[in-house]
């Protein structure tokens, strides 16, 4: 049975585009693959600066909104990365594997880095460490959006490396699970819709302030006047349609859109009432959550728990491949 592990930042509130390319996604996973591991991944989310209160907050945050999202923690293990120090020290294991080059070609990183002055070695890393954060668990199944295919390959090449030089088939090639939703584009329709872009929609947000971001929202450029015939295929509006509308909605905007009989306000309308159909439910459980924050500790207390186990046990297998394991004394004259 393939074991799965994904991690996403607390870096802001959970959106769309995550909810869409990832979490909802885990949340089917939970069902089929017994035992899966959902991680708040804190230590990425310190490569710039940040503020330790903000940092402590978000981690609350996005721990509440994926509980409400519909992960549950009888079914999968829901835990912050800095509980579990083992991710650090796989991370620094890998570091020794991994070409300065393959690290400098990573687009996250070429992007990321461009616009800064002084880049933080952590920038450069962050792919390291998350293959450790999936290795440390063997897992061969990554449910990602299409931004982390680049990340993947590398952790693949980290396992083979691995296996190569401590002549062991230990570590599996893990690969991404991606959803039909597999990049949502933001609001400006011209970048990924990424907490650090503020293009976002969040998962909590009002239907009235999901409809004050819909509005002014770009959809076909070419579309001028509402005579106009549109072209659905290249709107983002539609698309998000796809993600969120019924079947039959989807087949009749479009051929509203292409035959000018709907406006794009009119087709931001019911695009607004599918979002909220959808994403109501799961506000109204964050609002519980609110009601009784313990269960928010207690599913992230046992969450550590067994993560904490089995990357335990992974790193004892570790450093006894790689003679990092307990001192003994020497039977032969190796030393
Ligand atoms: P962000 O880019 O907003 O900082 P993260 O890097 O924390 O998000 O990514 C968390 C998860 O959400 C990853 O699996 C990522 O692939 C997915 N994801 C992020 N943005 C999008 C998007 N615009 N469309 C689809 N999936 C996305």
């Amino acid at each position: 049975m393939a074991r799965i592990f994904s991690g996403i930042q607390p870096s802001g509130e959970l959106h769309i585009g995550n909810y869409l390319g990832a979490v909802k996604n885990w949340v089917q996973l939970q069902d089929t693959h017994p035992g899966a591991l959902f991680c708040v991944v804190d230590y990425h989310a310190i490569t710039g600066s940040y503020d330790p209160a903000v940092l402590r907050a978000r981690r609350w945050g996005m721990a509440k909104s994926l509980l409400a999202a519909g992960i549950d923690p009888t079914k999968a293990a829901l835990f912050v990365q800095s509980d579990v120090p083992a991710h650090t020290e796989l991370s620094w294991i890998f570091t020794t594997l991994t070409p300065l080059g393959d690290l400098e070609r990573q687009t996250q990183f070429k992007d990321k880095s461009s616009k800064m002055e002084s880049i933080p070695a952590g920038l450069l890393m962050y792919p390291v460490l998350q293959s450790a954060d999936i290795l440390l668990y063997r897992a061969d199944s990554v449910p990602v959006g299409e931004d982390q295919i680049q990340h993947l390959e590398l952790a693949r090449d980290t396992a083979r490396k691995w296996n190569a030089k401590f002549g062991q088939e230990y570590f599996p090639e893990p690969k991404p699970l991606l959803t039909p939703t597999r990049r949502i584009m933001g609001l400006d329709g011209q970048s990924k819709m990424s907490k650090s872009l503020g293009n976002t929609i969040g998962l909590m947000e009002t239907d009235d302030e999901i409809w004050a971001k819909l509005r002014p929202a770009m959809t076909d450029p070419q579309r001028v006047r509402k005579t106009d015939a549109g072209r659905p295929e290249v709107c983002n509006i539609f698309q998000l349609h796809k993600a969120f509308s019924r079947a039959e909605t989807v087949a009749h905007a479009d051929a509203q859109c292409r035959t000018a009989g709907w406006g794009c306000m009119d087709c931001k309308k019911v695009l607004q009432e599918s979002m909220v159909q959808e994403l109501t439910p799961i506000r109204r459980r964050a609002e519980a959550l609110d009601a009784e924050p313990q269960r928010v500790l207690d599913a992230l207390a046992s969450g550590a728990n067994t993560a904490r186990a089995i990357a335990s046990e992974t790193m004892r297998e570790v450093r006894g491949y790689m003679g990092l394991d307990a001192v003994t004394i020497p039977t032969d004259t190796l030393a």
